[in-house]
Parts: C-alpha cells; structure tokens; sequence
C-alpha cells in the first residue's frame, strides 16, 4: 500500500468563485459538475425549458462517476448519508457555523491543499482575487489570461498603434506589479493551436486587425491570424519576464474547439527556435490526446503537463491516465491539476481522487520493476507539489 494522504497539494490550474454561503442541492449541483448542461444552453436552442427539462439535466449531472465520487467522499467528511440533499445541508450548516473562510480552509487542508494557481479568466465577470484569497484561507496564484485582454482591445475599436502598444503594456504589468505569475491561452476555444510559428511578424498583426476592423467584426480568417499572432507575442512576453505560459489543450466545456485542441497540433510551434526558451504547460495534458502532449514533453524540454480534467471529472479513469501519461512525460514535467471551481468541495474531492489515483498507479510501476518504493513516494511528492512550486518559484 501506498499512502500519500498526508503530502501537501498544488493545484496548478483552477479556477476562482465567488462566494455563496447558502445553496440549494440544484445550485449546488450546477456550481460542481463538469462545465455544461444548463437551462440558457438549451433556451438558446429554441427547447422549451419546463420542470422535466430540468430534471433531466440534474440527472445528467448527478449520474457521471466524477459527480458520485465527489460525494461519498464529502458525505464522509460530513459523517452524513450520501445523498445530494445530505451533503448539500451539512455545508451549508458548516459555513453558517463556522463561517465561509473557516469551513473553506477546513476542506483544503483535510485535502492536503496548500496553494491554489488560479486562471480568473473564468468565470466572467472577473472575480475580485483578494476576496478568494480571504475566503479560501490558501496561497492564491493567479495566472492572465490572455484572451480577457484580447477581448477588451477588440471592443476598443482601436488601431494597430495602439492595439499592440496596449496589449504589450497590460501583460507586463500583469506580470510586474499585477502579481500575476504567468500567462495563459485558450486559443484551443478560439480559432485552435494550429499556429504557424512566423505569426509573431507584426505586419500579421497590423493587416489582421485592419481586415477585422474594416469587415466590422466578420473578419474570418483575419481573426485567426490576429490570434495567432497574439499567442505568438505572448510567448516572448514570457521569455522577457520568465513567466511559464499554460496553452489549453484537450477537452474542455462545451464551447471547446473540439478538433483544434490536438496537443500534436503545437509542434511546429514549439520546437521553433525562437521559442525553445519559453516554458509551456500543456493544460490537461491534452486529454483524451494526452499520448501526444506527453510525446511533445518527452523529446522538447521546455513543456511541462498537468493533469487536470482527465483527473477528477473522468471519475473513474484517474488512475489510467495517471499512467497513461507517465507512459511519456518525465516525472519531474507532471504537475498535479484539477480545473475544479465553484466552490470549495471538489477542490477537496479532487485532491483525495488525484492521491488514490496516483498511489494506484505506482503501485503497479513499482511491482513492475520500474521504480522502488522510495522512489515511488518521491515521484509523488514532485508530482502532488514540488514540480509546480518549482514552475511557478512559489
Ligand atoms: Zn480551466
């Protein structure tokens, strides 16, 4: 048996929430469950939204295996019945007992949880960082995301001078006195990670955005050539300051660009030579791609992945991955991830699943003759904490 309960945790990539002190079960169900399946989704597909439609999403949410996991460990947390109702009740009694920062800080430490990298380019608006720091009772450490900014200079209705001038301006005082510790891009979302690595030409930059500028907004391809060559800027940003930039890849909520977000799509642009200097975490792993981020972690020397996503909202297939992306990625590019949000229980379920799983599968590896059991607990310490704390230098 491996044991791992009692090492510490950092969640390389998660996401802030404000704070709700009082939910009922059906809220909380949409604030846990994996990103999705909401009463505006079907709305603004013309489907009428009635009391059956509802129920059918919550019974879509309550029967994936992530959903279930999550609650028998929190039903035993609370010591009460493993039902929504059950749990739901007992954290909502615990806040108002104990109150919010308490009862968070309670959760994150039974798990182990000592430090939080957050992306707060979700949700939108913005949540205000100071309040989630206060009301989560861990280091907080928080990530741009590139695509928030991107977003304002569009609306701007500005041009290229200041466009540029503005952009490069807003990600170094992110990273200087924001305190932001690294950039992040979700191009996957957008127009996909197939990006040619000599979009970092201004003149890409200046005539997209004209074309975006003059088609008012239906800029097709000039929109993808605005992108790439903002995500291609963004990486020597991250040269100049040392910041890690952490790429989307793999499955995400709905609105992913599904066929885009192929890790293998990154290759021409990792291994350019412009780029080798800059440090990227593949987010996800590129999960259900993770053969081919941990291909790209494996023979380029700059890429770390981490393992949010796959773990934990692919409920019982953790400990598969895990192994599955150890098969490539050296053990000191693994970084412990969960992509969890709103609220503080799946943070804590998240870490529990992340230690059975990763004690589950070193298992097999030290009965297979690939490490010894020493090693086996130092793999875990790198992988839970340590790869991270040194990414990051927190
Ligand atoms: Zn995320």
């Amino acid at each position: 048996m491996l044991d791992f309960s009692d090492m510490s945790v950092i969640d390389v990539h998660c996401h802030p929430y404000p704070r709700k002190n009082k939910l009922s079960a059906d809220e909380w169900v949409d604030e846990v469950s994996f990103g999705g399946g909401s009463a505006e989704y079907l709305q603004a597909g013309g489907i009428e939204v009635d009391a059956a439609a509802m129920a059918m999403l919550q019974r879509v949410k309550r029967d994936t295996l992530y959903f279930r996991y999550m609650l028998r460990r929190l039903a035993e947390y609370f010591q009460v019945e493993a039902t929504v109702d059950a749990v739901v009740d007992a954290r909502n009694r615990a806040i108002a007992e104990q109150g919010y920062a308490a009862y968070a800080h309670g959760l994150h430490q039974a798990g182990g949880i000592t430090a939080l990298i957050v992306d707060d380019g979700h949700p939108l608006p913005q949540v205000d960082l100071k309040n989630f720091r206060a009301q989560v009772g861990v280091d907080v450490v928080p990530i741009f995301r590139i695509e928030v900014l991107i977003q304002q200079l569009l609306d701007a209705d500005c041009g290229w001078a200041e466009f540029q001038r503005d952009y490069d301006d807003g990600i170094a005082s992110a990273l200087s006195e924001g305190g932001y510790k690294g950039l992040k891009s979700i191009i996957a979302y957008r127009t996909g990670l197939d990006i040619d690595p000599r979009s970092r030409s201004a003149d890409q930059g200046m005539v997209a955005l004209e074309q975006i500028r003059r088609a008012r907004g239906r800029g097709g391809d000039a929109v993808k050539q605005l992108r790439d060559h903002l995500f291609c800027r963004a990486i020597e940003r991250c040269i100049d300051y040392g910041a890690p930039f952490q790429v989307h890849t793999g499955m995400g909520d709905w609105e992913v660009h599904l066929e885009a977000c192929r890790p293998a799509l990154l290759m021409e642009l990792l291994r350019y030579p412009a780029y080798r200097a800059c440090k990227i975490l593949l987010v996800h792993t590129g999960y259900p791609y993770h053969a081919e981020a941990g291909y790209l972690a494996n023979v380029l020397p700059n890429i770390w992945c981490d393992l949010s996503e796959g773990l934990p909202f692919a409920g019982n297939a953790a400990a598969r991955i895990i192994a599955e992306v150890l098969e490539m990625v050296p053990i000191s590019r693994v970084c412990y991830g969960s992509d969890t949000y709103g609220s503080p229980e799946p943070f804590y379920s998240s870490a529990l699943l992340g230690k059975q799983a990763l004690a589950q599968a070193l298992r097999i590896l030290i009965d297979d003759g690939f490490m010894s059991r020493a090693q086996a607990y130092d793999a875990a310490k790198l992988i839970l904490a340590d790869n991270a704390r040194q990414l990051y230098g927190i």
